[in-house]
């Protein structure tokens, strides 16, 4: 499953509705906990989509060294890429063979996408890889509000200074 607070769930639609008619993405970045089976997302990292001009209205690309930029930027804070999201204009949030076949190759990361029919974001659903890499399957998302919660918790505990 993937948990994520409504405040990036918001980003990641603003992005999507902002690039429309072409596909967003970004990265998702935070912790794997629960032995691999739970993504902790604690910020979005959006990225240019670099897929050709004329093609990005179904299709996009994300630099390898945009992984290698947020991986650099968030190591400090004990974080890393655990996912990333992309956008659907006019198409359900549901990948696709192409996704499948170009997206990225690790079963330990959440594949979020978002339809955004007409150009208003709708559905927001999240996919990870079956271990053999042949097909998506369907994962939960949980929402979380942050309030000092398990969110904030971790970040203060680093250093013991408690607000
Ligand atoms: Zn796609």
């Amino acid at each position: 499953m993937i948990k994520l607070c409504d405040r990036l769930i918001a980003e990641i639609r603003r992005h999507a509705e902002g690039t429309y008619p072409h596909e967003c993405c970004g990265l998702l970045v935070g912790r794997i906990e629960d032995g691999g089976r739970t993504r902790l997302v604690f910020e979005t990292y959006p990225v240019e989509n670099t897929f050709e001009e004329g093609e990005r209205h179904h299709r996009m690309s994300i630099e390898p060294l945009d992984y290698a930029r947020a991986e650099r930027l968030y190591a400090k804070r004990g974080l890393g890429v655990v996912g990333n999201y992309h956008s659907h204009p006019d198409h359900p949030a549901v990948p696709s063979q192409f996704d499948l076949e170009h997206l990225a190759p690790w079963p330990t990361m959440s594949y979020v996408v978002v339809s955004v029919p007409g150009g208003k974001a709708a559905d927001i659903r999240s996919w990870e890889l079956e271990a053999d890499r042949s097909r998506f399957r369907e994962e939960e998302v949980i929402q979380v509000v942050v309030d000092g919660s398990e969110f904030g918790e971790q970040e203060r505990t680093s250093d013991g200074n408690q607000k």
